[in-house]
């Protein structure tokens, strides 16, 4: 097994699960077991590094002055769908493009997951059906080390400041918080949280969520007639005011949706929150506004009950970002093409935490790790694919 590899696995065994339920920075103690074995490893490797109170570690690699600080980062913690304590990563040196057996009756195969078939023949890790693998992101964490250690055994090589950021909590939203753009001191960095090699995302989201409340009359349903105003079919009437081709499931690509996410209520009061999505800054304004003149319509026709809606934006499309400062894509864009690779542009249908760096002053597309089916137990790692991420990362920073 390579050394890169083995720190992989060695990465993965380590539960650093995050935690939605708690307000502490980092929502989970146990995301300090990684980001302190890595300021270690750092160490060791010769490179200052620094945990901060907010558990973030910031790293710097110094290089050629002339050339602009690039960052990379990536994040310690692990999704909380499936359980990321005691991982048991499976090697498998060689696939042999079969069916995969795990634990627990599960099983992956070429069948389920097209994908696998590219492999054949090259190195997978997969997880024991237990729990997740932890791919995402502690592959991209692995990544940054391979490249950190290519350099520091490589005094000869010339290359850019590399600036490192492991951050903890970017599985619930709180990635970004507590960026300090000064001490991390990155020109542009990348984040490297992505799947495929290839893909350079420099487009996501606009991202903002509506919390509807609906207030009714209630009454003894047996004598209801004319009085009653049911808050749970208010609800439901309202959300069918809203364009239904804008869904979730009806969606793809830069196609924006509304997405009800959790509804709550009585025949009394009823409260539906929606998540609000597009790449396109207009569009998603025009949905916004589609909120507005819902509610207003659902006042108008029912004077007796109550609806109001509240709108917070919670992060924007980092394209925006881009087109001011094309500097990270288009470095990214050159070293893919000199490595003889084809960068795909695709927009992430989701946020990254590059997006809030981005806004902060750094510009910061995402990246590829060679890890895919992220947040369950069907991870996997390709050893093929996440060499090449090293191949790239390394050209990245490369004087
Ligand atoms: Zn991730």
């Amino acid at each position: 097994m390579t050394k890169e590899l083995e720190r992989f696995i060695r990465y993965v065994e380590i539960d650093t699960q995050s935690d939605d339920k708690s307000d502490s920075t980092p929502s989970a103690a146990k995301e300090l077991d990684l980001s302190r074995e890595l300021v270690k490893e750092l160490g060791e490797m010769g490179i200052a590094a620094t945990l901060d109170e907010y558990g973030r570690v910031y790293a710097k690699l110094e290089g050629e002055k002339d050339l602009p600080a690039i960052g990379l980062n990536s994040h310690v913690d692990t999704a909380l769908e499936v359980s990321g304590a005691n991982v048991k990563a499976n090697y498998i040196p060689s696939y042999d493009g079969g069916t995969i057996k795990m634990k627990d009756g599960y099983s992956m195969s070429p069948a389920d997951f097209p994908r696998l078939a590219n492999y054949k023949g090259s190195g997978l890790v997969v997880t024991d059906g237990t729990t997740l693998l932890g791919g995402d992101d502690k592959a991209g964490v692995a990544i940054i080390m391979a490249t950190l250690d290519h350099y520091v055994s490589h005094p000869e090589e010339k290359h850019h400041t590399i600036c490192v950021l492991f951050t903890p909590d970017e599985e619930i939203g709180r990635g970004p918080e507590h960026f300090d753009k000064k001490k991390f001191g990155a020109d542009f960095a990348y984040t490297i949280d992505g799947a495929d090699p290839d893909l350079v995302e420099d487009e996501n989201f606009n991202a903002a969520h509506a919390d509807v409340e609906f207030a009714g009359v209630a009454i003894h349903p047996g004598e209801a007639k004319g009085k009653m105003v049911n808050a749970l079919r208010l609800a439901a009437e309202f959300d069918g005011l809203l364009d239904p081709s804008e869904r979730p499931e009806l969606t793809a690509g830069y196609e924006g949706f509304n997405h009800p996410l959790q509804m709550e209520g009585t025949a009394e009061h009823a409260s539906l929150r929606y998540l609000i999505r597009n790449h396109d800054a207009a569009a998603f304004e025009r949905q916004k506004r589609e909120f507005v003149d819902a509610t207003k319509e659902m006042n108008r026709r029912y004077p007796r009950a109550h609806v109001k809606v509240t709108i917070a934006d919670d992060y924007r499309n980092m394209k925006e970002v881009f087109d001011r400062d094309p500097r990270a894509v288009k470095h990214a864009d050159e070293v893919y093409e000199k490595l003889g690779i084809k960068a795909r542009h695709e927009p992430i249908r989701g946020g990254t935490d590059g997006a809030t760096f981005s806004f902060l002053g750094c510009p910061t597309p995402n990246l590829g790790t060679g890890s895919y089916n992220h947040h369950g137990r069907f991870e996997y790692l390709s050893e093929k694919d996440f060499e090449t991420m090293i191949g790239i990362v390394i050209a990245l920073v490369r004087a």
